[in-house]
């Protein structure tokens, strides 16, 4: 199931998953907890950063879609701390969540699950680029896409300070998706296996994964849940997401029982989703969500 045939629609998906992004929002800085900071919107497009300033150093997560854009979060950095960034991890290998890994070359350490390093090294990070490339994003011609160079399996420690970081590899977004449980302050830094008031993206996403890792997030004692895309918020924010994929499973497999074509599932779905989820962003995603859902499930 998990082979090129997939990975060829991915492609002809990703053009139109990502057209039509806001370029102008400006990046919006929110101090979730004392020491923990997300960087929210953002030009080109809006995926968060967060760092956490430890008496030890400061801990960067995902870099955003330019070194331009990851030079801004640099300076909200300094704005809070002069002490060395120890750490950069990245949640996956989405260039707007790693090409701005450059700029944090200087911390030495950039980590991420193997995957991420597979999916950015050689022929593979250099399509990623040249995708990006496609949507005129600016500032991202600067981009010399930068893989992880410390990667794990299954789950890393981080002791930093007076903070205990568990990275935690669960797939659904992607084959490589990582996030971060800091139990002392009951938060998730779920990168995109949480999207918070948007249509996920799922260019290459697997629905029953997904939902398996939100799960298990959910089973795990937060009260912060700091998503990919929009701002941090409780409990809810977990819970929206696990039932908009829930929902999609249920309904694709509806119609695919049926006996219903693609595009009869679509039309099915579509309207009923965006009544439901109107106050999501990016409802133009759903056609493509449904896509994928269809080919997961559609199995003969
Ligand atoms: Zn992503």
């Amino acid at each position: 199931m998990r082979g090129n045939g997939l990975k060829l629609i991915v492609f002809i998906l990703a053009g139109l998953l990502y057209s039509g992004a806001a370029w102008a929002e400006k990046a919006k800085t929110v101090e979730v907890w004392k020491n923990l900071f997300t960087l929210t919107h953002g030009e080109g497009i809006d995926s968060n950063t967060t760092f956490l300033i430890t008496k030890e150093g400061v801990i960067v997560i995902d870099t955003r879609v330019t070194p331009a854009e990851a030079r801004k979060v640099k300076e909200e950095v300094r704005k809070q701390t002069q002490l060395p960034i120890l750490y950069t991890i990245n949640t996956h290998y989405h260039g707007d969540h790693s090409f701005g890994n450059q700029v944090f070359k200087d911390s030495h350490t950039i980590i991420a699950h193997e995957n991420v390093r597979k999916a950015l090294e050689y022929e593979a990070g250099k399509e990623h680029l040249d995708f990006f490339k496609t949507l005129k994003i600016p500032g991202i011609e600067e981009t010399v896409v930068t893989p992880p160079n410390m990667v794990f399996k299954e789950k890393m420690h981080i002791w930093a300070g007076e903070y205990h970081l568990e990275l935690i590899h669960m797939p659904g977004h992607t084959d490589g998706d990582l996030f971060i449980y800091i139990e002392a302050l009951k938060t998730i830094i779920a990168g995109d296996l949480i999207f918070n008031g948007k249509i996920p993206y799922m260019g290459d996403a697997y629905v029953d994964d997904w939902i398996k890792a939100l799960d298990y997030i959910g089973d795990l004692d937060a009260e912060i849940y700091i998503p990919g895309h929009g701002a941090p918020g409780g409990k809810p924010v977990l819970i929206a997401m696990r039932h908009y994929l829930i929902d999609l499973r249920r309904r694709v497999k509806v119609q695919i029982e049926k006996g219903s074509s693609l595009k009869e599932t679509q039309d099915v779905i579509r309207p009923i989703f965006q009544e439901k989820f109107k106050n999501w962003k990016k409802l133009e995603w759903l056609d493509s969500n449904i896509e994928r859902a269809y080919m997961e499930y559609n199995i003969k």
